[in-house]
């Protein structure tokens, strides 16, 4: 890839600079084309309405707001620890011994930037070229673009929605092979919500260690689960399973808390230790006064969670009825996160003004175009035949925009 550069110095040509080999197949995000396009027409007075949001539509709770300004009025605005502050570390090694039962220590745990930076952390740390991850689709968009940057190579395991978009134990067996490093769990699932039983973990978990293969389990979605169901980490299968699992969690979505940028892992010591000395070198220490208020967040009252899991559960009721409600469009009932993964393949091949619906990507335009309805397509996530539409909107939005899709998918021939 190049790209034309002006040099500062006067009267001296434009020079090209070749930028890094690292770049080769990042693609553009589908998903932030289809948000620039809403937004666009949002400006232009459109009437526009997002089923896009990756995040929380729900204020940051007082109490937590209250802590990062105390610790703003207290000085505490300065370097920390590169890790963490060990008052963030005492809370985390808390909530996941009283949510998960899992005891760890202070060098067992690692807070970074956002979840996100967690991961990316953690990929630098341990992948060589010619290493493989396992990553069952439909997946996070980051998951594969971050191994391929440290050098690894994604292998992707297709789910079905018949089997609830989760990995079965022989398509986790039928991938492994002599170049298997990891496997990601992410449950509850974005973009589908699915969640792994209990049962289903300790089966994956299994052939994980028969094969010593390194389980990274994504589980920032643990909280937002519904209709009773309580997720369960992997990790707290056996203590042979902690001793290869790296645990991620952050407080993102639990606690409407994405611009904070706090996230964590925790894991075997030594790769603890190797995700500190890349972060030493990048970021060093998240933000202090976010670190402060993250305390106050995971040890703090729990109860203040309970309104917004409510809200969400019915806001997923009325949306996944109303999606199968129109011909061509189903989805299941998710059992977590706040999206919803509707499957659009009965839809692809229609047409509109002499314009086929060719993918998730053309549907997503035709409905911002001709609804004024953003959803983001399935592809980016790994598979074409659904769009992810996200719950965390109001009640309004939801009922007036889901009609508006059903209006405008009536119209397609
Ligand atoms: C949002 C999200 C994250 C991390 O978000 P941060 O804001 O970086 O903490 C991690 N994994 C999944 C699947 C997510 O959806």
């Amino acid at each position: 890839m190049d790209c034309k550069i002006t040099k500062t110095k006067e009267g001296a040509a434009p020079a090209t600079i070749r930028l890094s080999d690292r770049l080769n197949g990042l693609e553009e995000s589908v998903t932030l084309a289809i948000t620039a396009k809403a937004r666009a027409l949002k400006a232009e007075g459109k009437d526009i309405i997002g089923f896009g949001a990756g995040e929380p539509d729900f204020d940051t709770p007082e109490n937590i707001k209250n802590a990062g300004i105390k610790a703003i009025k207290d000085g505490l605005t300065k370097y920390t620890a590169v890790g963490g502050i060990n008052e963030l570390k005492d809370a985390i090694i808390g909530k996941f011994k009283r949510d998960n039962n899992l005891t760890y220590s202070r060098d067992e745990v690692i807070v970074s930037c956002g979840g996100k930076h967690s991961i990316y952390n953690l990929f630098q740390s341990i992948l060589n070229k010619g290493d493989e991850v396992i990553i069952p689709a439909p997946f996070w968009v980051s998951y594969p673009v971050m191994v391929s940057l440290a050098g690894g190579t994604p292998r992707i395991v297709h789910t079905t929605e018949a089997a609830g978009f989760k990995m079965s134990v022989d398509e986790f067996r039928a991938n492994i092979n002599s170049n298997t490093k990891a496997v990601i769990i992410n449950s509850p699932s974005n973009p589908t919500g699915a969640a792994y039983t209990a049962a289903e973990l300790e089966k994956l978990a299994e052939i994980a260690l028969a094969n010593n293969i390194l389980i990274i389990t994504d589980e920032i979605y643990e909280k937002l689960t519904y209709d009773g169901f309580k997720s369960s980490s992997i990790a707290s299968v056996s203590d042979d399973v902690k001793r290869i699992s790296v645990v991620l969690n952050g407080v993102s979505k639990t606690y409407s808390m994405t611009g904070w940028r706090i996230g964590y892992a925790a894991g075997p010591k030594e790769i603890i230790k190797a995700m500190t000395s890349i972060q030493s070198q990048s970021t060093s220490n998240p933000t202090s006064i976010s670190q402060w208020a993250a305390v106050e967040a995971i040890s703090g009252p729990q109860d203040i969670l309970d309104p917004m899991i409510v809200e969400f559960e019915k806001r997923r009721s009325v949306m996944v009825d109303a999606l199968n409600a129109i011909e061509g469009v189903s989805c299941r009932k998710p059992q977590g996160a706040f999206y919803v993964f509707a499957n659009i393949s009965k839809v692809l091949g229609r047409r509109f003004n002499e314009k086929t619906i060719k993918g998730s990507a053309d549907l997503a335009n035709y409905l911002i175009d001709e609804a004024g309805i953003a959803v983001v397509p399935g592809e980016p996530f790994g598979d074409d035949s659904f769009i992810r539409l996200s719950y965390a909107t109001s009640m309004n939005n939801i009922v007036n925009g889901i009609r508006r899709i059903g209006e405008a998918i009536k119209e397609l021939k």
